[in-house]
C-alpha cells in the first residue's frame, strides 16, 4: 500500500449538526487515506458524519490533489475526466439555469458559485447574462478556470473572500456542503453574501445516510454482485474494499438527509422554497455503448427511482434546494 504524499492527521468532532457528542459506529472504513480508515458515525440525532475525521491542514492536502477532477472515485457517477466533459456540462448547466430563471422569476443578475470547480457552471450563467465570480478551494481546478475559462475566482475559503455583504442575487453551491467542517457557519456567511431576497440553490447527496442506502446493503446479499458490476458496486458505495483506492479520500465528511438539511438552512435565515429527491443516472449505464439486458434493466431500475424520488415517494439520493434570504 503507498504511503500518505502527506502527513494524515485526524480530529475527532462532536456532530456538525447539533453539537452533541454521543457517535455510533454507522459504516466502517468507508475511506482511505494511504493506510488511515475513516468510519462514519451516526448521531443520536439522525446526522450522519465521517468521526474522526481529518483536521484542517490534511483537508487541505487533500484538495491540492491534481486529480481530484479527474481520478476514480471522485467522479462520482461518472466514468469519463470531468475537465473533457466540459462542453457537455456547460450545455447541460445551461439549460438547468433556464430552468432556474423561470423558477424564481430573475435573470442577468450577480451570481456567485461557492465550490466552482472548473467553472463549467459559470460559463453556462454566463452565456446567460450573468454576471459571474466563484470560490474554489482545489489549486489545480482554480487554475484551470481562471486559465481556460477566464473567470473571475477567489482561490481559497469562503470566509476570506473578498466579497462584501448584499453582493448577489443567486449563490450555487453544487456538491459542496458535504465537503464543510461547519456547513451551519457556511450557510450563514452564504446568507449574509445575499442581497435581501435573493436566492440559494444547493445540491447535495443524501445517499449513504438513507433507507436507500440500508436497503441496497441489504439486497446485496441476495443479488449477484456480477449483476450490479464492480463499477457500480464502486459508484453505489457498497464495498470499500473493492475498489482498487480503498474507497477513497473522505471527502464527504457529511451526510445529509432532508431533514437535517432542511433544518440547517432554515436556521441560517433562509426560506426553503423547494426541495426535491433525484437519483445521478450513472454514466456506465446511461451511456453504455451496447445496450444489453443487464443494462436496460438497470436503466429501467434507475429512471423508477429517480421518478419516485421526484414526486417525493422516496428518499432522494441527491437533493436540490432552493431556499430565499
Ligand atoms: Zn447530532
Amino acid at each position: 500500500m503507498p504511503s500518505a504524499p502527506f502527513a494524515v492527521r485526524t480530529e475527532h468532532v462532536a456532530c456538525p449538526m447539533c453539537a452533541l457528542d454521543r457517535p455510533k459506529l454507522y459504516r466502517e472504513r468507508m475511506y482511505r487515506i494511504a493506510d488511515v480508515r475513516f468510519d462514519l458515525v451516526r448521531c443520536p440525532c439522525g446526522f450522519v458524519y465521517a468521526n474522526p475525521r481529518p483536521d484542517g491542514p490534511t483537508l487541505g492536502k487533500m484538495y491540492d490533489d491534481a486529480d481530484y477532477y479527474t481520478d476514480g472515485y471522485n467522479l462520482g457517477v461518472e466514468t469519463e475526466n470531468y475537465f473533457t466533459r466540459r462542453d457537455e456540462l456547460v450545455a447541460q448547466y445551461e439549460g438547468e439555469i433556464a430552468k432556474l430563471e423561470g423558477e424564481l422569476g430573475v435573470s442577468r443578475g450577480d451570481l456567485l458559485e461557492l465550490g466552482s470547480a472548473g467553472g463549467f457552471f459559470l460559463e453556462a450563467a454566463r452565456r446567460r447574462g450573468w454576471r459571474v465570480k466563484g470560490i474554489e478551494i482545489s489549486p489545480p481546478a482554480v487554475e484551470y478556470s481562471r486559465r481556460e475559462m477566464k473567470l473571475d475566482i477567489h482561490s481559497g475559503d469562503l470566509f476570506e473572500a473578498p466579497f462584501a455583504d448584499g453582493s448577489f442575487d443567486l449563490i450555487v453551491a453544487d456538491n459542496v456542503l458535504e465537503h464543510t467542517t461547519a456547513p451551519q457557519k457556511v450557510l450563514e456567511k452564504l446568507r449574509a453574501l445575499l442581497k435581501p431576497g435573493g436566492h440559494l440553490y444547493v445540491i447535495v447527496p443524501s445517499y449513504v445516510n438513507s433507507p436507500f442506502f440500508r436497503l441496497i446493503l441489504f439486497l446485496q446479499r441476495v443479488v449477484p454482485r456480477r449483476f450490479l458490476g464492480a463499477q457500480l458496486v464502486k459508484i453505489l458505495k457498497l464495498d470499500p474494499d473493492a475498489d482498487p483506492k480503498g474507497g477513497g479520500y473522505p471527502y464527504h465528511i457529511l451526510e445529509f438527509d432532508r431533514a437535517t438539511l432542511v433544518a440547517l438552512v432554515e436556521r441560517a435565515g433562509f426560506r426553503i422554497e423547494r426541495v426535491e429527491g433525484s437519483v445521478p443516472l450513472p454514466a456506465e449505464v446511461f451511456k453504455a455503448k451496447s445496450t444489453t439486458l443487464r443494462v436496460l434493466c438497470l436503466r429501467a431500475i434507475f429512471r423508477t427511482l429517480d421518478f419516485g424520488m421526484r414526486v417525493g415517494v422516496l428518499p432522494g439520493a441527491r437533493l436540490t434546494l432552493v431556499a430565499r434570504a
